[in-house]
Formats: structure tokens, sequence, C-alpha cells
């Protein structure tokens, strides 16, 4: 059985999309599952560019939550360029509570695990907001 999971915090949630190579069927491809936690440590350090201790502050995880999040993100991205798997983002994944900030209108998303409920800070401006 997997660990729980604890709550975490991201700020770019898209819509459910898979990656294939041009020309396969979708049904012939073996799959590779990119998680939305996953995707959003990809985001801070590799397009942020962001240090793995404000990547995990973002996300609201420990330094070596992230660390292993982005590592497995990494190598399941590698693995679907480098075999051509299909990459599917988002599929399945666990419940999405969406926030606004009702100071700086910043969006984001609390992906629900066995944390504690808290009334979530704004990550960019710090203001405790409600839900939507
Ligand atoms: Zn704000």
């Amino acid at each position: 059985m997997p660990r729980p999971r604890k709550k975490r915090t991201v700020e770019y949630i898209p819509a459910e999309m898979t990656y294939k190579p041009v020309g396969r069927r979708l049904a012939d491809l073996p799959q590779v599952w990119l998680s939305y936690d996953e995707l959003e440590a990809l985001r801070l350090a590799d397009l942020e560019g962001l240090y793995q201790a404000e990547g995990a502050a973002r996300m609201g995880i420990s330094r070596s939550t992230f660390q292993r999040t982005l590592s497995d993100a990494r190598r399941k991205v590698a693995r679907a360029l480098v075999e051509g798997t299909a990459l599917v983002i988002g599929r399945a994944e666990t419940p999405v509570q969406r926030w606004r900030c009702g100071v700086c209108d910043h969006a984001w998303a609390v992906l629900h695990g066995s944390g504690e409920a808290a009334t979530p800070a704004c990550p960019r401006c710090g203001h405790a907001v409600d839900e939507v």
C-alpha cells in the first residue's frame, strides 16, 4: 500500500494532458503518469529556476520531499523522451481544492493528502484566503 501523501500546494494545474510520439497510437504505447505535484516541482526548479529550498517552501513540503518529487519527475520525463512512451499528466490525481487570493488575485490549488486542514495563505502575498 502506498504511503499516504501529505497536502501540497501547486500554483499551476493544467487540464489533463497526454503527450505521445507522433504517428503512434496511444493504445499501443506504455504510459508514464506524471502527477500534478511532480509537474509543479519541475516547473519551479527547471522553469522558474528556484533552489530546492525555495521550491519546497512554495509547495509547503519538506526539502527532501521536494527533492524526491523533482527527481521522480525528471526520471519520468526522461523515460518518456528516451523510450518514446506516452506521458500522461494529472490523470487519477488526488482531489484538488482550488483557491484564489482576494488581494492579489493569484490562483493556486491544494492537492489533498493526509496533512492537517488549515486555512491556506496566498503563496504570492501571504494573505489568508477563502475557498473558491
Ligand atoms: Zn495574494
